[in-house]
Order: C-alpha cells, then sequence, then structure tokens
C-alpha cells in the first residue's frame, strides 16, 4: 500500500528540483492543513486520503508551476470533500490559493458529460470559462492524471465514465495546452479501460518486440550520434516507440495490424540552437532515405499550442520508416510541458522571451509590459469571456453570447420554442425569463400551446440577434391580430397629437376618400402595416389630416341651431379671438369654456368636440375630462392651450367650505372687493353640522391671480378649504 511518507518525500524532491529554496514551512502547513481536514477519509484502496493531494501538488510541481499553485493543489479537494470553507484557506494561505481551490471545486461539481461528438469543442470551452485562472485548469489536470493513474480502484461503470471525460476533455485540453507527455498518459490509461481488447493487444505486441524494437532503435541511435558527433554538433538523440493510443488510431484509420503497422517509431534529436536543428536535418536525409511529403516545418511556423520542431520520416536499411523530430531544448520543454513551460520561462527570463509566447497571450489575458509576477497574477482566461455555456434538461450544451436570458436560448433551440415559451426553469428552479444566465447552468423552456408568442419587450431583453431576428420574424408573419392593435393605438394617438376626431375617419363620406388616398382596402391593413412597422403613424395622419379638418369645420357649423349662432362681433366670438385658446391643428374653431370647472388662464385644460358647439374647454383636472383616455371617447378629446393675449378677465368660481357663522359671506366678500375683481355671484349654503358651503363667482385674469385671491380667502377665521369650480 502506497504510504504518506512515500508521496511526501516524492513531493518534496520534485520541489527541491524545481523550486529550490521554497519556504516548506508553508508547504507543511497546507500538508497538515488537508491531512487533518482529510483525516477520516480514505482512498478506495484503503491508503490515507491525503496521498492524493501530495501527488496532486507533485505534479503541479512537475509542470512548473509556483507556490500558489502548489498551495492549491495540496487543498484542491479541502473545499468539496470536507468542512474547510473559502474564507477558511483564504485566512491562512491568502486569497489566491482560496481562489484556485475555488475554481478547482467548481470544475470538479460541473458534469462535463456528453454523447455528442459535436458537443465536444462547447465542452472544453466551457471548462475553459468556468476556470477563471489557467493554474486552476492546470491543477485540474494535475488531479485527473493522478485519479487516472490510479483508476483500477474504481468500479467498473466509473472507470467506464471517467476514461470517456478524459478523452473528451482533459486529453484534449491537455493538447491544446501543448502538454503532449500529460497527454499521451492520458489516452493510454483510457484506451486501457474503454477498449481493453485493443489496449491488451498492443501492449502485449509491444512486449513481445521489445527486444528487436530496442535493438532496431540503438542501432539508429548509434547511426545519428555518431554523425553529429563527428561534425561537432552537440546533441541528445533516443528513438522511442509512439504511444499506445497512437498506434491504436493508426490501426483504426489505416485498417491495419500490428504487424502491418510500422510507422511506430519516432527519433528525437535535441540540439542547443535553431540552426542546429536544420543541420540535422541535412544529415539525417543524408543518413536515410526520405520518405516524400512527410517533411514538416514546425519551427517555423509553430503549431497553434506553441508546439516546435522539425518532423521528418525516413527510412533505415531495414525498410522499416521512422519518423525524426529535431529541436532545441527550449521546444522540446515546451512540448513536453506545454504552457507550463512558457511559465517557467517567463518566470526566469527578461521580456525578450515574451514575444514568443503569443499563443499564450491569445489564450490568457496578459499586459504587454508585465512584471513576471503580474504575468502570474493575471493569467486569466477570457477568451470566451463572450460567450456562455449552458445545458439542455437532456445535456446538450448550448453556447450563447454572455448576458443571454432564457428567450434567447428557447430561440437557439428552436423557434418553434421561443414561440411557445411560457416560462423557464434554471438548475431545475422556476426562473424569470429575463435573468441572466451563468456558465454551466441547466436551462429548461417550459412551452404551451395556448401561448401567446412573444411579447415586444423580449427584444429589448433577448441578447443574442438570433433570437431578435426569430422573435421580429413573427411578428410581421404571424401576428397580424396584434400589429393591427398595436398599429391601430398608434394611429390614434397621432390623430389625437393632431387634434383630429378618430372617429371621423369611419364617417360615411369620408371612410372611401380617405382609404383611397391611404392606398389600403381596409382600416385594418393599413393598422397591420402600422404594427409592423411598413408605415408610420405620422405619415398615414398626415395624408388623411386636410380632408378631415375640412369636413369637421363644415359639420360644425352644420350642426349649430340657427338661433345659436354667433356672429363675428359677438363678444364672445371676440373673446375667443383675441385671447382665448388655440386648439391645436383647427383653425376658427368654436370655444366655450365649461362651467364645471371654469379654467382660467394658467390652468392645464384640455379640449372636448362637442356635437355641434365647437371646443368645449375644461380643465385638464375636472373629472369631466378624466376619462380623456377612455379609447371610446379619446377620439373626442383635443390639444388646446391658452394663446398669448391680452388681459381679459375670465369667469370662474370658488367654493368655500366654512364653519357656519354669521358676517361669513361678507368677509369674503371683503376680500374680493379689494382685491378689485369682479363678482358675478355670491352665496351661502348651511349644512348640517355647523358647516356651511360660500360659492363664489368672479372674474380673473389668470390662475396667478385666482391663487391669491383664494389664498386671502382661506385666511379668513372659519374658512377651512376651498375647491375651484362647481359640482
Ligand atoms: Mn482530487
Amino acid at each position: 500500500m502506497e504510504t504518506f511518507e512515500d508521496h511526501y518525500q516524492s513531493m518534496v524532491a520534485a520541489l527541491q528540483k524545481h523550486m529550490p529554496g521554497v519556504d516548506m514551512a508553508l508547504i507543511d502547513r497546507a500538508v497538515e492543513y488537508a491531512d487533518v481536514k482529510h483525516k477520516r477519509q480514505k482512498r478506495k484502496d484503503g491508503s490515507p486520503y491525503i496521498i492524493h493531494p501530495l501527488a496532486v501538488a507533485e505534479v503541479v510541481t512537475e509542470m512548473g508551476l509556483d507556490m500558489d499553485a502548489v498551495l492549491g493543489a495540496l487543498l484542491h479537494d479541502c473545499i468539496e470533500d470536507t468542512d474547510a470553507s473559502h474564507e477558511d484557506i483564504e485566512k491562512i494561505f491568502g486569497t489566491t490559493v482560496a481562489e484556485l481551490v475555488e475554481g478547482v471545486t467548481k470544475l470538479t461539481r460541473a458534469d462535463f458529460s456528453s454523447s455528442e461528438e459535436a458537443q465536444m469543442e462547447n465542452l472544453r470551452k466551457m471548462f475553459m470559462a468556468m476556470s477563471k485562472d489557467i493554474r486552476v485548469v492546470l491543477i485540474k489536470i494535475a488531479d485527473r492524471l493522478h485519479n487516472m493513474r490510479t483508476m483500477q480502484y474504481q468500479t467498473p461503470e466509473k472507470q467506464v465514465k471517467k476514461c470517456k471525460e478524459t478523452m473528451d476533455i482533459y486529453a484534449p485540453l491537455a493538447h491544446r495546452l501543448g502538454m503532449q507527455k500529460i497527454k499521451w498518459e492520458l489516452e493510454d490509461t483510457s484506451l486501457r479501460y474503454l477498449t481493453p481488447d485493443d489496449y491488451n493487444t498492443i501492449t502485449s505486441y509491444l512486449q513481445s518486440h521489445k527486444e528487436q524494437d530496442e535493438q532496431f532503435m540503438n542501432t539508429i541511435q548509434n547511426k545519428i550520434t555518431e554523425r553529429l558527433d563527428s561534425m561537432g554538433i552537440h546533441s541528445t538523440a533516443y528513438g522511442r516507440i509512439k504511444h499506445v493510443y497512437s498506434i491504436y488510431r493508426k490501426m483504426q484509420s489505416q485498417n491495419k495490424t500490428m504487424d502491418e503497422l510500422y510507422d511506430i517509431y519516432a527519433f528525437r534529436v535535441i540540439v542547443d540552437s535553431i540552426p542546429d536543428c536544420y543541420n540535422v536535418l541535412g544529415h539525417v536525409h543524408d543518413l536515410f532515405k526520405l520518405v516524400p511529403g512527410r517533411f514538416k516545418d514546425y519551427i517555423s511556423t509553430k503549431k497553434p499550442n506553441g508546439y516546435q520542431s522539425l518532423h521528418t520520416t525516413v527510412i533505415g536499411k531495414q525498410g522499416i520508416p521512422f519518423e525524426v523530430q529535431i529541436r532545441t531544448w527550449e521546444m522540446h520543454e515546451v512540448a513536453e510541458y506545454g504552457i507550463a513551460a512558457h511559465w517557467k520561462y517567463k518566470q526566469g527570463a527578461g521580456e525578450g522571451s515574451e514575444k514568443d509566447f503569443e499563443w499564450v497571450r491569445r489564450l490568457l489575458e496578459t499586459q504587454q509590459d508585465s512584471e513576471a509576477e503580474e504575468f502570474v497574477q493575471s493569467m486569466k482566461i477570457d477568451m470566451f469571456d463572450d460567450e456562455v455555456f449552458v445545458y439542455t434538461p437532456k445535456g446538450r450544451i448550448v453556447s450563447l453570447p454572455a448576458g443571454s436570458t432564457p428567450i434567447d436560448f428557447a430561440y437557439a433551440i428552436h423557434s418553434g420554442v421561443g414561440n411557445a415559451m411560457v416560462g423557464a426553469k434554471v438548475n431545475h428552479r422556476i426562473a424569470n425569463i429575463d435573468s441572466k444566465l451563468k456558465n454551466g447552468d441547466i436551462v429548461e423552456i417550459l412551452t404551451s400551446k395556448s401561448a401567446k408568442g412573444p411579447s415586444r419587450d423580449w427584444l429589448i431583453i433577448c441578447k443574442s440577434n438570433q433570437a431578435r431576428t426569430k422573435i421580429k420574424q413573427w411578428f410581421k408573419r404571424e401576428k397580424r391580430e396584434e400589429n393591427i392593435v398595436h398599429g391601430k393605438a398608434s394611429f390614434e394617438a397621432e390623430m389625437k397629437r393632431a387634434g383630429l376626431p378618430v372617429s371621423m375617419i369611419n364617417d360615411a363620406t369620408l371612410e372611401p376618400q380617405l382609404l383611397k388616398k391611404l392606398s389600403f382596402t381596409c382600416w385594418d391593413d393599413m393598422y397591420a402595416a402600422i404594427g409592423y412597422g411598413g408605415m408610420t403613424a405620422a405619415k398615414a395622419v398626415g395624408k388623411v389630416r386636410d380632408d378631415i379638418q375640412r369636413t369637421l369645420r363644415a359639420q360644425d357649423v352644420d350642426n349649430i341651431p340657427k338661433a345659436m349662432r354667433l356672429s363675428p362681433d359677438d363678444p364672445k366670438v371676440a373673446r375667443n379671438a383675441v385671447d382665448g385658446i388655440i386648439v391645436e391643428d383647427m383653425e376658427s374653431i368654436m370655444v366655450k369654456f365649461a362651467k364645471c370647472c371654469a379654467p382660467v388662464p394658467g390652468d392645464a385644460i384640455a379640449g372636448f368636440i362637442t356635437k355641434g358647439f365647437g371646443v368645449s374647454v375644461h380643465r385638464a383636472d375636472c373629472p369631466n375630462a378624466a376619462h380623456r383616455n377612455d379609447p371610446r371617447q379619446a377620439a373626442r378629446w383635443v390639444r388646446v392651450r391658452w394663446a398669448n393675449q391680452a388681459e381679459q378677465p375670465f369667469e370662474t368660481t370658488l367654493e368655500l367650505d366654512c364653519i357656519t357663522r354669521d358676517g361669513l359671506l361678507l368677509d369674503a366678500m371683503l376680500i374680493l372687493h379689494s382685491a378689485k375683481v369682479r363678482v358675478r355671484e355670491a352665496y351661502g349654503k348651511d349644512l348640517p353640522n355647523d358647516r356651511s358651503i360660500v360659492t363664489l363667482r368672479f372674474e380673473v385674469k389668470n390662475v396667478a391671480e385666482l391663487e391669491t385671491i383664494r389664498k386671502k380667502l382661506l385666511d379668513i377665521r372659519d374658512v377651512v378649504s376651498s375647491r375651484r369650480g362647481q359640482n
């Protein structure tokens, strides 16, 4: 059984090699902390749990990561598996370590299983997006590596599940991050559990041919080394068998057995400089026969993951082809350890080397002039910041723009789902359809056959163009009824703004004339057009304005009984002409002032088109004007305003609520007298309980004068309150 001591010593050795001068006290503190927290736990093989974090920390150390990452590795299962909290760890080991552990915990909790091949890329992206700090990904890969190394203790079901996940997520990520060595181990171990027969066929074949293979490789290796030595090129050359999974892949893709498969040997020549790489290439081609079409120069054009080498395939005397990879030591480090190697170089090297790591920069958010320390700090993964990855209930991943809502999700699934949506669940709980989705959320759209379809608000709420386009399409195509309602509303609002009674468009003689002018066969067609934006309401009203106004004027004059028609020199008409009211969009229409509220200049007012008496002007707060937004009445209400006028008196009425006493009316009359206003009427009326009302009708120039008088009246003893107009 593996012991604590073995793993601890092994980790310490790695630390001393990669991080000489490391603060062992702090490392021991983390080991102690994790050990105490995991105390009662045992691994599947019965060994103490702590050997797992120790092993992961060792891998992380070998990757070349920093102290925070090693501490994070030691504590990586503490939040998930013990009662340790983020705050706890933060207090002892600092914010960075706590955040690393938190990040690993998040990945541990997420379910990255998916059966669809097309989903894998999204899974990997989501994995990265959830990680925030690249060290979290690296610790998690180290964690998985150790889990794979101890996979034999798991149940067969768990083995298959974990190995599939490893092939889907971890191995491709290791590849993406350029960590070839780890990638190979992950792949080979997975193959061993996923298709044990194939794995065993290959490994036992390799085992049985071991001697033969080694002999072959030694011959080649010696040949290369001798030549390079004689040319004075300092080099290290060695051969190896390609890893099991890559042989398996070759057998599958070429449909060959092991015996038929030749291309399983790979040689490496590692030299000190790039010119030497090309020199070695020349010698290799001189020593062996070139296989045409297999040369690749990954030095001048590096792979996206940063990998650099010269690759060529040649054939020796035995007729067996083999690949030769030629690279510098730095390229070798990068090939083996990938992103972590870059890191190591960055920490040790000056600024000059930074430009070599463009791919890292593309992968990570870095600052141009950042110091080594900051470089580590700024290793944030932001490449998927503009995307959010969520699951369908069946585990399919949907990628959406960041900030997306269940509405966006619904339309990303299918426009039919969006249009039938009545609600949403996020992580199995009812959620608002405008709530922001987070990475890893499971989103379920609740639909109904009787759904009313998208709401216009959704156009503002949704984040994706896809959703917006589909919603607009729906409104145009399927929602004629709603377009009519919306078009009608905006048309009528526009009519009102223009001071035109909407009812006029249904006037028997006017209607056909107006429709013809607008080129529609019925009003609904026009409303629908306005509703989906094919025509503006303002344009429609502009086209009918003149005709309606002409008819309106003719009707007004016709409808007034002869006896009541006013001649131009009548004082009322004169008043209207001089100081009266401007009715918007109507000229020389008759105006009268409503008795109920008796407006005076300065009051907010509204006009009502009466049948035959022109426009009656009410105060805007008059109860009789309260219903002017009622659709059945709206058409008859028009905008009116006070004209700039000479100081002409206007009649108005005030009612005073009083406590009954003698002389009240006289007191009120004295006030009006001293205000020099003309009083038309004044009377008192007794109410029960010693209350009475004094009604005063008098003339004022405007609302300001009225206010002054009203305040004075309220100062009279026993006057309790006042009220405009009469009821
Ligand atoms: Mn673990």
